[in-house]
């Protein structure tokens, strides 16, 4: 901490909330009751670090929790700068009375994926691919280390969604279509939290979005809307619990710290009630979720998720917090947030009990990880951040991740002599492999983090062999044993899959296409998809010798090279179904008409080649 550090007020003054001795429940209690309602409603109220109009209002506002929505990052965005941040923060709240620390929340999804530098791990649906729940677990705790180091205290993740619309612009965030297999990849949640929260190598976990995010009906009938991102989820309360529910059931077993409500609503179809949305169900956030499951931690609105609900912005906070939400991410306007919930208790809406049980089991999550004894970073695990070891466990993931579809005479693993060409839009791009939720929000390409490209992970892999890269493939094609083409999708997040914007098309592009056919015409073949879902290869696939999905691998390419040259077997199995044409969509295991081009599970298995 610098030098310049204000005087604190009070500090270590024998109250009973600063005793770590006394059980946890004891040391709310009393800080609850020296606690004014402001500052209570503080505690709800988390607000962006970009939005902050000064750094006093930290203290001001007795604001509970910060975070950076995707993207908004420290400049330079260094994993010691992003350190020093959250340290200034944190100072600001400690000038406080009651020097309540800040909770500092990140989207870690795949990796500390907003710091540059940081490892990043293949995304949800390449993790469903692997069937390797301890793989998982090691990958949370990974990624603790280096997002804790750097001062965030939580992560708004996993994403429990199970995807059953390919199209939904967020089904890369799944583990997969089917509820057992999410429920299976459950074991992030010990990695991320650890055996103990208050280690400087664990972080807050939060399960999202309650709930049925990932069941979001296609061009609804009832709004006319046509998205699947934010839609509607038409079920019956059964097919509720069957399908989007189960996952929770285990990272609520876990103790997962906090839940995050879907920006979608549920329409439950043997329920007269009609669409409510999930910010405002109280029946599925207080009576199911936290009455009937349990949940003892707390609930955090998605960004500006209460807006959505109909009303003014007033009549928002008040359903939203009675529903059952505790902390609000508002994340702009947090004083106005502040003011309306403080006239909402004033005016009898919203009870005291409510706020108290809100600030509750905020600062139960707060004492758990420690923040009152060490509320500044523990630095000791900034080496961490995109360290050696790290890396090889995103490599030795992105291997166990990829899935093998077809394979003509046994034309994998590869030979690491002779000749190959390398092409596609995807073979030498970090930042298209990493997809969305990379450094920025969407993502972008290019190489926008340090990490091997697969184009390089495979010179590193096959250093004897002579390999050629032509990206367009307009390089001569004549003369070598084998084409690798490396095709897919570029980096989105959210949203996409609304008809019209062109992403719900599950097409390849006109030049991954131009690629394929030519590499494939001129000698053996091998394409590998990288994308977040699955792609339609059905008419080019009687040229294809070999065809792999890679997922979105992240910044370790090499993963991709160790399989493709027999350093690792193939022995990834599809976490969703691969469909033969759009006409098909939604196409899940389970549908009465279930004709896919690979079924679920689907993955062809290789032996190490030595
Ligand atoms: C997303 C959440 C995310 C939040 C904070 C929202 O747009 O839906 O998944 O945690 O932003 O970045």
């Amino acid at each position: 901490i610098s030098s310049d550090q204000p005087t604190i007020v009070i500090d270590a003054h024998g109250l009973p909330y600063l005793d770590e001795d006394l059980p946890i429940r004891k040391r709310v209690d009393d800080l609850l009751g020296r606690m004014t309602l402001a500052e209570k409603i503080g505690q709800m109220t988390q607000a962006e670090r970009g939005a902050l109009d000064a750094q006093d209002d930290i203290a001001s506002w007795a604001l509970g929790s910060l975070l950076s929505g995707g993207g908004s990052v420290p400049n330079p965005n260094t994993p010691a700068a992003w350190a020093d941040m959250v340290d200034g923060f944190q100072l600001r709240a400690r000038q406080t009375p009651l020097q309540i620390p800040l909770l500092y929340g990140v989207d870690a999804v795949h990796g500390h994926n907003n710091v540059v530098g940081a490892t990043i791990f293949p995304h949800n649906v390449g993790l469903g691919a692997t069937r390797d729940p301890s793989l998982v677990k090691a990958i949370g705790r990974a990624t603790a280390k280096e997002t804790r180091a750097t001062g965030a205290t939580w992560t708004f993740a996993p994403c429990l969604c199970v995807s059953r619309d390919e199209r939904w612009g967020r089904a890369y965030e799944a583990f997969g279509e089917s509820p057992s297999l999410v429920e299976s990849m459950g074991t992030i949640v010990d990695g991320l939290q650890g055996n103990d929260l208050s280690k400087p190598t664990s972080v807050l976990a939060t399960a999202k979005h309650w709930v049925g995010d990932g069941g979001t009906t296609y061009g609804s009938s009832t709004t006319g809307s046509y998205t699947t991102d934010q839609g509607i989820t038409e079920v019956t309360t059964k097919d509720l619990w069957r399908l989007h529910i189960a996952p929770y059931l285990d990272a609520l077993d876990r103790g997962v710290g906090t839940v995050m409500p879907s920006y979608s609503s549920v329409d439950l179809l043997d329920d007269p009630a009609g669409p409510v949305k999930m910010h405002a169900h109280r029946a599925l956030i207080t009576d199911v979720l936290k009455k009937k499951l349990r949940f003892d931690g707390f609930v955090i609105s998605d960004w500006q998720g209460i807006d959505q609900i109909p009303g003014d912005y007033a009549s928002d906070v008040v359903t939203a917090v009675n529903a059952g939400i505790d902390m609000v991410m508002v994340p702009h306007e947090y004083q106005r947030f502040s003011e309306l919930l403080l006239a909402g208790v004033t005016s009898g809406q919203v009870s005291e009990a409510r706020i108290d049980d809100a600030a509750r089991r905020i600062l139960r999550q707060k004492f758990r990880l420690g923040l009152f004894e060490k509320p500044f970073v523990d630095r000791t695990y900034l080496s961490s951040v995109g360290s050696a070891s790290h890396r090889a466990l995103a490599r030795s993931a992105v291997a166990e991740s990829q899935t093998l579809l077809k394979n003509a005479s046994r034309t994998l693993p590869l030979k690491k002599s002779g000749s190959i060409y390398v092409a596609g839009s995807n073979a030498d791009d970090i930042g298209n492999q990493s997809g969305g939720w990379t450094i920025s929000w969407q993502g972008s390409s290019g190489a926008t983090t340090p990490g091997t490209s697969i184009l390089a992970g495979i010179r590193s892999v096959a250093p004897s062999a002579a390999v050629t890269y032509s990206r367009d493939a307009s390089a001569p094609l004549e003369g070598h044993d084998v084409g690798v083409v490396v095709v897919g999708e570029t980096p989105y997040a959210e949203g996409i899959g609304d008809i019209g914007n062109g992403r719900a098309d599950l097409s390849l592009s006109a030049a991954d296409r131009a690629a394929i056919d030519k590499v494939c015409a001129a000698m053996t073949c091998v394409v590998v998809v990288v994308s977040g879902r699955p792609m339609l290869v059905t008419d080019q696939l009687p040229q294809i010798d070999a065809l792999v999905a890679a997922w979105l691998p992240g910044t370790e390419g090499a993963g991709v090279a160790d399989t493709l040259f027999g350093n690792v077997a193939y022995t990834g199995r599809l976490p969703v179904t691969w469909p033969k044409t759009m006409a098909q969509l939604p196409i899940n295991v389970g549908d009465k008409v279930y004709d896919p081009l690979f079924p679920y599970g689907f993955g062809l298995r290789t032996h190490v080649r030595r």
